[in-house]
């Protein structure tokens, strides 16, 4: 069953919960729950700088660990989170925890970007900008180090509200990529507005590379229209070694996907990979 919220987020439920408003409780409930007892879990999925080799950043995604142990995929709880709000709570515990291992990895002398998805709901909040700071200094890294991931929707809807959050963002180092690129139907006049600093090329954008060399054609288009604006490009969703090698020769600059790595707990993040 899919739910579609007021801000387009998307909730999902397996057939046993689904009944309309008790799965709609028992997702809030879990929500709730996670985030009174610790239950936010953070998993890390490398980006692979193809030419070098060399995990140069990491994607942090969150997880909701059940009553039993399991973890719950985001896919499940985000667009009810967004709804209630709670997407706020949630995401500054997933903010601590990310940011606290880029500490440790800082420590242990691997330098890499920590990228944080951020919600519509989170970045319009009044006390986003304040709260990250203020989570950034708490945990002494440098600000160059952390990355935020925003939507296309964000960027087009609240252009001027977002504006001169991000310029402050910028102004201290922090970057700003648009996950889920060319996805969103959207106008791209908001790139020379606000500073973005990475495009995230979707999956489904990656999915068609199968070798044909027709398949690469929007790929192509963004991998260009990055390093003609002069911002990095990664593409997500790389799940073949033919893949890869495409957009190496494309000269996209990251490359994320289950061919490298699936999300992993910290521990066992591996940093260097053969291409
Ligand atoms: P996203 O930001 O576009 O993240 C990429 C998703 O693709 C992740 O799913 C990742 O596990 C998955 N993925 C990566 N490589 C591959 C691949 O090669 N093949 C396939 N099939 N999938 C791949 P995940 O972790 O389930 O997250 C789903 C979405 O939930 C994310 O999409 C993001 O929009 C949202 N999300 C995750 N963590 C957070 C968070 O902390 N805050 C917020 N606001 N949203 C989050
Ligand atoms: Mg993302
Ligand atoms: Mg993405
Ligand atoms: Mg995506």
């Amino acid at each position: 069953a899919k739910h579609e919220s007021a801000l387009g987020g998307v909730c999902f439920f397996s057939e046993e919960m689904e009944s309309g408003f008790t799965s709609r409780r028992l997702c809030f409930t879990r929500i709730k729950s996670a985030i009174a007892n610790q239950g936010v879990v953070v998993l890390y999925q490398p980006q692979i700088n193809p030419v070098s080799g060399d995990v140069e950043a990491v994607e942090a995604l969150m997880r909701l660990r059940d009553d039993d142990g399991q973890l719950v995929s985001p896919v499940q709880f985000i667009g009810l989170a967004e709804e209630t709000r709670l997407i706020i709570p949630l995401g500054e515990q997933m903010i601590r925890i990310a940011l606290d291992q880029l500490g440790r990895w800082c420590d242990d002398g691997l330098h890499i970007r920590m990228c944080i998805n951020i919600s519509p709901v989170q970045f319009l909040d009044a006390h986003f900008l304040a709260a990250i700071l203020k989570a950034i200094e708490a945990c002494g890294v440098d600000p160059k180090l952390v990355e935020l991931e925003v939507t296309e929707s964000l960027m087009m809807k609240h252009l001027d509200s977002v504006r001169s959050d991000m310029q402050k963002l910028r102004a201290l180092g922090v970057s700003i990529s648009i996950d889920d690129f060319g996805t969103g139907f959207s106008s791209l006049s908001y790139l020379r507005e606000l500073p973005v600093d990475v495009l995230k090329i979707d999956k489904a954008f990656v999915d068609p590379l199968r070798g044909d060399p027709s398949d690469d054609v929007l790929v192509r288009t963004v991998a260009t229209l990055a390093k003609s604006i002069g911002v990095l490009s990664v593409a997500e969703g790389v799940e073949t070694e033919e893949q890869a090698r495409h957009l190496k020769d494309l000269g996209v600059s990251l490359l994320q996907g289950y061919h490298f790595s699936r999300p992993v707990p910290a521990d066992q993040l591996n940093t260097r990979y053969s291409l």
